[in-house]
């Protein structure tokens, strides 16, 4: 059974006319399924249901096509059409037990309204928040009238959808009713602007339309961010975000208090910790007798057990940890906590909703996948036979794959070189910032060791002579990457040239991972544009040596603008005084005469011929990855020799198959587990899609 100390969280919590069956509450989030994929989202949200979360809500919805966020999808409930697809999720929610909250939305200036082609509308005439040349225009009385009245009327169609809380939407900066609150954003002279009573009238009408037409039935929600962390240019918990709760303190029936923008709320682990939100919202409880929702990244019961009995929150909000684990609450409930499968705080979940595919996490590979592929985040088919696979490789991919054999019910061998589980996470997790990447790790090999038919072998390099006598039917590989040193990869398509004679300063960053430091200065060279440049010259400038970075990039990391992690990376770089050459590929490594020992780099703009040089005692390059394959080759080789071992397939997965995210070889592994034993068809599309239906009679302008 559950430790009482953890019995706080599983009390109900009313919210105007309806009752949570717990402080679990599922906040917001976008998904990449949105309106083009509702039947995706329901199952996505249902599992969550199913998982305990109390409350299960929807991401941002656009209550109108005054204000639409094309190319991303959200959801949509323009007219009554839109209805039934977020009706399923409701239902979906509510067969679990869960209430389900739907997020409002009129976006004003933050969208560009790149379908509808309608102006977007803002407090003052203000330049879009995307870089689209288009200015949204301040808005009149009857545009304001207008918007009220769309909101009023989406409110009355999630009513109809069945939904139990409905959102005012205030926050992240991407919501009108801050903006009008936001200084930054309201230059009015109006009723609407000047004081904080003024800025605040915009989302007072919001919630009293709201509770005037669905109040009886549905709890209203505010959504407000109460700090913009821009000091006191924006607003703040210690000035206008008070404000504005003192203000409208008892309107909302719940108070669900956060961060903007979405960057500072979802803050990677790299730069914040759990609770990081407590210090800005933990004044909120002492302004309202409403309840309070607030996000942290909470993984741990204790220390959400702890934020509700320090009256910081009353219901523990989540977004990344419902994604990373739809089924916490009930493995808490059940004492099982061990078994949770922690967020590691990476952000990969927020990469499919910036380019509008269906979200996918790092711990989770079942998210995304629940209609689409059927995956279930805690069930999985039984084996289909009894007979052996080893899995050769226990980094991510190797690991996942034998955890979910495991599960369903296969004698497994997992072998590994190391003597340690683990794979590349035991190097990239003891980078700056990066321990909780050891989740990935931990997870599951707690869940092998519970498991009496997997055996662990460490310390096992095999061959392929050890691989043919093993007697497995199936065998997987996933024995990750290296690497490479020559500069090979998006920008350079043959070997940066000079490197040769140069080799015993050419750096890697495997040889960093195990711990040889360059001489410096070092020049990091990042072709890569993940997180693997910046990490090692935070790693190195710790360490006291001197770091010149180049990219070909107009940024470092430029990849990690989706993880929302590129302006902190290299803002804090820049702030250590470490130049970062943009826009420049290295065109030869030079050794010159007179500088002993030192070696040349010569940069080129990607735009001109200008050159560049750089002196320095070392080169580390970050380019791309080689598959650690040669197993699998020498395997595919003696194909003939199988049979007779008695081996059906030989599955190359994770990095040694194609090197990527950590996300991408656990999906892996996860999917080779799925597919074992199962027939594929080669041809065939590998999962659900969702057709729009045509309708004859909207197709003919009848
Ligand atoms: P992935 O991300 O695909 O899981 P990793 O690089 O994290 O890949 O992990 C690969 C693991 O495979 C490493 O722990 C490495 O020690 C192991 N490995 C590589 N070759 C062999 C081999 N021949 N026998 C056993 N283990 C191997
Ligand atoms: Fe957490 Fe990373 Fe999964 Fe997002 S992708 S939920 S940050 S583990």
């Amino acid at each position: 059974m559950r430790p009482p100390q953890h019995d706080i969280l599983f009390e109900p919590v009313q919210i105007g006319p309806v009752r949570t069956k717990n402080r679990f509450y599922q906040v917001p989030h976008c998904n990449g399924m949105g309106h083009a994929r509702p039947q995706a989202l329901a199952a996505m949200r249902g599992v969550k249901a199913e998982g305990g979360w109390g409350v299960v809500c929807t991401e941002e919805v656009e209550v109108s096509p005054h204000s639409e966020i094309a190319p991303w999808l959200e959801g949509r409930l323009w007219d009554d059409a839109d209805i039934p697809p977020l009706a399923l999720m409701a239902e979906a929610c509510h067969a679990h037990g869960a209430l389900a909250g739907i997020e409002l939305m009129f976006n004003g200036y933050a969208t560009p309204n790149r379908f509808s082609r309608e102006i977007p509308m803002a407090p003052s005439h203000l330049p879009v928040r995307l870089a689209d040349p288009i200015q949204a225009r301040a808005m009149s009385k009857a545009d304001i009238a207008d918007v009220r009245r769309w909101h009023r009327a989406a409110a009355l169609r999630a009513k109809r959808a069945d939904f139990d809380l409905v959102y005012c939407y205030a926050g992240h900066d991407l919501a009108l009713a801050m903006h009008f609150i936001s200084r930054r954003t309201n230059r009015r002279n109006d009723e609407y602007g000047g004081s904080i009573e003024n800025r605040t009238r915009f989302l007072r009408e919001l919630i009293e339309d709201t509770k005037d037409a669905v109040g009886d039935r549905c709890g209203v929600v505010v959504r407000f961010a109460v700090d913009q962390l821009l000091g006191p240019q924006g607003i703040t918990a210690e000035a206008e975000g008070r404000e504005v709760i003192e203000c409208l303190a008892e309107l909302p029936d719940l108070w669900d208090v956060n961060l903007a923008d979405w960057s500072n709320d979802s803050v990677t682990a790299r730069f914040a910790e759990e609770g990081f939100q407590e210090r800005y919202i933990s004044f909120v409880k002492g302004l309202t007798t409403k309840p309070v929702v607030g996000v942290g990244r909470y993984t741990s019961p204790d220390a959400m057990a702890s934020a509700v009995r320090r009256g910081v929150m009353d219901l523990i909000g989540a977004a990344r940890p419902s994604i990373a684990d739809p089924y916490l609450p009930s493995k808490i409930e059940q004492g099982h906590s061990d078994d949770i499968r922690e967020c590691i705080g990476c952000n990969i979940c927020v990469t499919g909703d910036q380019v509008s595919v269906p979200l996918r996490c790092t711990q989770n590979p079942t998210m995304g996948e629940e209609w689409r592929r059927g995956w279930h985040p805690e069930r999985i088919a039984p084996a289909r036979g009894s007979g052996k696979v080893l899995v050769v490789g226990a980094g991510p991919a190797g690991l996942e794959a034998a955890r979910a054999l495991g599960q369903r019910g296969y004698p497994v061998a997992l072998a590994d070189a190391s003597d340690q589980l683990g794979g590349r996470i035991l190097h990239e997790a003891a980078l700056p910032g990066l321990a909780s990447w050891r989740r990935v790790v931990e997870y599951r090999e707690q869940a092998l060791q519970r498991m009496a038919n997997v055996d662990i072998y460490r310390q096992s390099r095999l061959s392929a002579d050890d691989v043919l006598a093993w007697g497995a039917g199936h065998v997987l590989l996933a024995t990750g990457s290296r690497w490479r040193r020559d500069g090979l990869g998006r920008q350079h398509r043959v070997p940066i040239p000079g490197l040769d004679a140069a080799a015993a300063q050419v750096f890697s960053p495997d040889d960093v991972l195990a711990g040889r430091i360059p001489p410096s200065p070092v020049l990091i060279y990042d072709d890569d544009h993940y997180v693997m440049a910046g990490l090692l010259a935070e790693l190195l400038h710790t360490r006291g040596c001197e770091v010149i970075i180049a990219t070909p990039s107009t940024v470092l990391g430029e990849w990690t603008v989706m993880t929302m992690e590129q302006s902190r990376v290299q803002g804090q770089l820049i702030r250590w005084g470490v130049p970062i050459h943009t826009t420049h590929e290295i065109t030869r490594v030079d050794m010159p005469g007179h500088a002993q020992g030192l070696l040349r780099i010569c940069l080129s703009s990607v735009y001109t011929p200008t050159e560049l040089r750089v002196d320095c005692a070392s080169l580390l390059l970050v380019t791309m990855r080689d598959p650690e394959d040669a197993l699998h080759c020498a395997l595919q080789a003696r194909q003939a020799e199988w049979a007779g071992a008695g081996i059906h397939e030989v599955r190359n997965i994770g990095d040694s198959f194609a090197p990527g995210t950590v996300a991408a070889a656990v999906w892996q592994g996860h999917r080779a587990a799925r597919e074992l034993e199962e027939t594929i068809e080669p041809d065939a599309v590998p999962f659900r899609r969702e057709f729009i239906q045509i309708n004859p009679a909207a197709a003919s302008g009848a």
